[in-house]
């Protein structure tokens, strides 16, 4: 237990995190950023940040994220690479709990993000940024004029793929079942995009290739019937998952208020049903989700936590 009462203590290291930590920093408020993992979050498997306005021309998501990381490291805010247990957000002076060590501060910002679902079919991990994504956004135009896939049958799952048909060759939806949870009204439209194409009752067997995703082995859920399907000479295939995304808030669960889908309701300015918590990026319930929402969030955050402490004091 340390006495030191900082002035926020920010829960998660991703854009989110990291940009209300830079501009916590610069409103001089003394700043902890709490990240459980590496720092940068999801982006940091983004094979390049192509939308992020004035961003560096083919920049891998870790380097940016890297980027991201010393930029609030210049502006001094402190880090611990932990994963918060318990914590007690209620009151002038809120507590964090993580690695055995108590944390206080006068705001928090939960900054946690949220986690693509994976399928957990064999090589889908080894071919992370080598052709399997789980953002269209970040990763369509990388599979310009080439044969892309998406898995899933919710709405992501088909509105990411009519996304996709804009820069592929083909767009191929396999789909478990022959009923599409997604809208019909979506399902209809995204039928009359003349290059993509309806693989239902299959599900994905196996991933592979040479360095890049080039084959594609699938079976018929009724059959049990195996195919693998292989990129044309010298092309690779993009792999798009959208089965599902899950925020990161169990640890909130029953203290803040959260939507059905357990993302963190907020207004917009970021304040939480708690006064003097903040919720920023991917974990709040928002349409867009992307790097750029989330640092416009985070600076939202950390302003909204300066005034509330001045306020407060
Ligand atoms: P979702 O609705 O939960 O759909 C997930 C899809 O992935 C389902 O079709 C499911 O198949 C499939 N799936 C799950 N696990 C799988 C596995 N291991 N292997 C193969 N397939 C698997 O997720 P979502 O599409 O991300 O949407 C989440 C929520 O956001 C939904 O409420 C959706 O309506 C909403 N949303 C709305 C919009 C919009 O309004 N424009 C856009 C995007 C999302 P089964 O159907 O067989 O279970």
């Amino acid at each position: 237990m340390t006495d030191k009462i900082y002035d926020v203590i920010i829960i998660g290291g991703g854009p989110a995190g990291l940009s209300s930590a830079i501009y916590a920093c610069r409103a001089n408020l003394s700043t902890l950023i709490i990240e459980k993992a590496a720092f940068g979050g999801n982006i940091f498997q983004t094979s390049e940040i192509a939308n992020y306005p004035g961003g560096i021309s083919g920049e891998t998501g870790a380097e940016f994220s890297a980027r991201l990381e010393s930029h609030a490291d210049s502006f001094g805010v402190e880090k611990i690479q932990s994963e918060v247990t318990t914590m007690d957000l209620f009151g002038d002076v809120k507590e964090i709990v993580c690695g055995g060590n108590s944390y206080k501060g006068r705001a928090v910002i939960v900054a946690t993000g949220c986690v693509p679902t994976q399928l957990g079919v064999k090589g889908e991990n080894e071919y992370i940024g080598l052709g399997v994504s789980y953002c269209a956004i970040c990763d369509g135009p990388f599979f310009s004029n080439l044969d892309v896939f998406v898995v899933g049958g919710g709405d992501s799952a088909v509105e990411e793929a009519m996304f996709l048909a804009k820069f592929a060759r083909k767009v191929t939806i396999i789909h478990r079942r022959s009923e599409f949870r997604a809208a019909k009204s979506i399902v209809e439209h995204a039928a009359k995009v003349p290059n993509i194409e309806f693989k239902t009752g299959t599900v994905v067997r196996e991933l592979s290739g040479d360095g890049l995703l080039q084959k594609i082995t699938l079976e018929e859920v009724e059959t049990g019937k195996e195919t693998t399907i292989e990129a044309a000479a010298g092309e690779n295939f993009g792999f798009f998952v959208f089965v599902g995304m899950k925020p990161q808030t169990e640890l909130f669960t029953g203290i803040i208020e959260m939507d059905e889908r357990q993302y963190i309701i907020t207004d917009e300015n970021m304040h939480t049903n708690i006064s003097g918590v903040f919720a920023a990026g991917d974990v709040r319930r928002k349409r867009l989700r992307q790097v750029v929402t989330a640092t416009a969030d985070g600076a939202i955050a950390a302003i909204e936590a300066e005034v509330y402490i001045q306020d407060n004091l």
